[in-house]
């Protein structure tokens, strides 16, 4: 038999679902099914391999190679045609195999015998897990038709949960999900946490992949589509008066969920023998692998659209998911592929830790949890397959580890890591109320970072003497649709409210660059970061600035109010938008609104040109605060999000620090205010350099204020200085070590 017929192939599929009804587990089962295709395909050969790790894969059984190279013969990722359809995601089908490009010749299993060779990438969800082949003796090509039957055999086999199990002689005992895992991710925010593990949209298992009536799973099919639509009618009816941004990724969705082609897609699946829900996740599938390819920002949300409506749609079809009933857990750990910044807001402080698969450290998500202190660990690689609700967790937000169903072992240490933390809490709390002055004398004022209501009531937990950056953008960012006016009035009004009476510094908007607002058209730009964005955005569409501006002045209603400005790169821009405020004061006082008893106007240093600005600027401006970690990437041409050299320049740096002397001499000429709010002033080594530089008012997380504080109360800065400055009379470039020393012999 040389091709598989549409028949055929549900045929093929009846039998392997009766093959895995059967008792057989684990090994004897995927001989079974091996034996089963080959027998059905009527080739000589049908072989899995599946991953042993992220590099090698494994020949886990086969029909028609040498048994004894069942989890001997191993190879790398790209090697040879099974490792080259692993590689690239794509089927390999010639009829002449031996001297098809990447042919690899494994004595051990006696393949130079087979002349036609059809490989299909076994994969879960985009997530690659092996391959399935089958090889002839007779030089053919496979049809259309074999292929599409092999694939969709290639999905079955995928969908058997205790695949894992399969590799490994060793691994063939444990099964998956009772082992201890360790993951490795990036550290998004630092703290440490024990709980368990709740699955935010718990991932829905397909028991039923093969059916045996496809006119009755066609019909499911509809009613679940139906549903779908109609659920995406509503949610365009309820945001009809919304704005037209919201709107239009609502229609987006209704096209999708309209689409013909998606649908016949599936039906074609379903009148090939697979379930329902199994042909929703074929097309889910394949829309992920689509989706790792894809370059354009654009079309990746698109196609994130459809993977999201797929899940709606699986979850209709299979009725898990959402509203299981189920309660979160004692100490929950949220685990999620990714979360947008409101669905974490909603859990709030009720989570104990958050791990996230994809998220950076960037994102709103890690913007949320930052503000409501939670440990954060983001990119860590598997997670939503290995955890399981209810699992025993910790989570290491200062390594970016996570240990999942942990030995014994590992719970002790971790256990004394986390009390650890709270003695360092306490003393952290009885130095709160005490103004951080060094051994030599000079005051350090300490100011926090916020963006959210949630980050209000640490100004007092924390000791900070006011907020030196509120983030505005942020408020921006959690939202769905832009914020109004009087939103806007009512909650600027109750941060100064719960401030009583400390400063607060308010930065207008920053957006652009890695900060893209969901309702607004994404601009393409080749280097966002250099590109279109904050105070630029602001100058040159000024709508959302002047009304940004608007509820500000109305907030502080008559209350003293400092406004900052992002990303000032040269004088006229400070200029252009003081302007902007006067204009906005002037249509205030004419409309009868009260003014701001004190205003100060002030701008962001986070370009160096800005610190050549000429000196008239220094004079007019009101204060002036250095954003280290745009100036820091624009110093060192380092790209702040991009894990691979972010971390490659040190702060401690000759150069830099230098350069930062460099602005506080300058600012002292005229007697501009000067601080410091990027992310290193919150670092307690880094904060206690800045300090000796000049620098004398430090913005940062709240809970960087008790370290920060701490250290500054033991160091004497004039030593500090004279280290720093004897390491650039030496010719060292860093000075890491000259400090860290002094500092391990306080
Ligand atoms: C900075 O760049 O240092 C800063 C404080 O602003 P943001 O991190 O919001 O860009
Ligand atoms: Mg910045």
């Amino acid at each position: 038999m040389a091709d598989t017929t549409e028949s055929e192939s549900r045929k093929l599929l009846v039998r392997l679902r009766e093959a895995m009804a059967g008792d057989d587990a684990g090994q004897a089962r995927l001989d079974k099914i091996t034996h089963l295709i080959a027998d059905s395909m009527g080739t000589e050969v049908c072989s899995v391999y599946l991953f042993r790790d992220d590099e090698t894969l494994e020949l886990c059984a086969t029909q028609g190679l040498n048994t004894e190279s069942v989890h001997q013969t191993r190879m790398r990722i790209g090697e040879g045609l099974v490792g080259r359809v692993a590689k690239f995601g794509k089927v390999v089908n010639t009829p002449d195999a031996p001297h098809a490009k990447g042919f690899r010749y494994m004595p051990e299993t006696g393949e130079e015998r087979f002349s036609s060779f059809l490989g299909v990438p076994v994969q879960r969800l985009g997530e690659m897990l092996g391959v399935l082949v089958v090889q002839s003796k007779d030089a053919r090509e496979f049809s259309a038709d074999a292929v599409y039957a092999l694939e969709v055999v290639a999905m079955v086999i995928a969908e058997m949960t205790e695949l894992g199990a399969f590799v490994g002689e060793g691994a063939a005992l444990s099964p998956l999900h009772q082992q201890a895992v360790l993951i490795h991710g990036t550290s998004a925010q630092e703290g440490a946490a024990e709980g368990h593990v709740w699955l935010h949209e718990p991932r829905v298992i397909v028991t039923n992949p093969i059916a045996d009536d496809p006119q009755r799973e066609l019909e499911r099919l509809n009613d679940a589509v139906e549903e779908l639509r109609v659920g995406v009618d509503k949610m365009l009816e309820v945001s009809r008066d919304g704005d037209t941004e919201q709107l239009q990724v609502l229609e987006a969705y209704r096209m999708f969920a309209n689409s013909k082609g998606w649908m016949r897609r599936m039906e074609e699946d379903i009148a090939r023998g697979l379930s329902a829900e199994a042909a929703v996740e074929k097309e889910q599938s394949q829309a992920r692998a689509r989706m790792s390819q894809v370059q354009d920002a654009y079309l990746r949300e698109r196609l994130s659209d459809l993977d999201d409506l797929s899940n709606r749609l699986l979850r209709i079809l299979t009725g898990q998911g959402a509203n299981t009933g189920a309660e979160l857990p004692e100490n929950p750990i949220l685990i999620a592929r990714n979360i947008g910044p409101g669905d974490l807001l909603e859990y709030g402080r009720s989570l104990r830790g958050i791990v996230l698969e994809e998220g950076s450290v960037g994102s709103h998500a890690a913007i949320v949890a930052r503000a409501l202190a939670i440990p954060l660990v983001v990119n860590a690689k598997r997670i939503t397959t290995e955890a399981l609700n209810g699992d025993h967790i910790m989570v290491d937000g200062d390594q970016g580890v996570v240990h999942l169903r942990p030995e014994d072992t590992v719970v002790g240490a971790f256990r004394d890591k986390i009390a650890m933390h709270t003695k360092a809490q306490e003393r952290y709390a009885s130095i709160r109320d005490k103004p951080a002055i060094t051994t030599d004398g000079q005051r350090i004022n300490m100011v926090m970072n916020a963006g959210l209501m949630a980050d209000l009531p640490s100004l007092d937990g924390s000791g900070a003497e006011g907020v030196g950056l509120f983030r505005t953008e942020l408020q921006f960012l959690v939202r769905n649709q832009m914020p109004k006016r009087s939103e806007l009035v009512a909650l600027y009004k109750r941060v100064l409210d719960a401030a009583h009476g400390k400063p607060v510094v308010f930065r207008t908007l920053d957006i652009g660059s890695d900060k893209v607002l969901p309702y607004m058209k994404p601009t393409d730009e080749p280097n966002p970061a250099l590109g279109w964005r904050a105070i630029r955005v602001g100058l040159d569409k000024p709508g959302v600035m002047r009304m940004q501006l608007q509820a500000l002045l109305r907030a502080a209603e008559g209350r003293p109010l400092s406004i900052m400005f992002p990303f000032v790169a040269q004088f006229e821009e400070y200029r252009a938008a003081r302007a902007e405020v006067e204009k906005t004061i002037e249509r205030e006082r004419i409309l009868g609104h009260v003014l701001p008893a004190d205003l100060k106007i002030g701008a962001m240093l986070e370009t160096p040109s800005l610190a050549y600005a000429p000196q008239k600027f220094f004079d007019e401006v009101a204060f002036i605060s250095i954003g280290g970690n745009d100036l820091k990437q624009f110093f060192f041409a380092a790209d702040r999000e991009n894990e691979r050299v972010r971390r490659r320049y040190d702060t401690l740096n000759v150069s830099f620090l230098s350069f930062i002397e460099r602005i506080v001499e300058r600012c002292a000429i005229s007697g501009t205010p000067l601080s410091f709010c990027g992310e290193d002033a919150g670092r307690p080594v880094e904060a206690v350099c800045l300090a000796a530089m000049g620098i004398r008012t430090l913005s940062m997380r709240p809970a960087s204020i008790g370290p920060v504080k701490s250290l500054l109360l033991r160091v004497d800065l004039g030593e500090l200085r004279k280290i720093i400055s004897d390491a650039r009379h030496r010719g060292d470039q860093a000075v890491r070590p000259a400090v860290m020393e002094y500092l391990r012999g306080l």
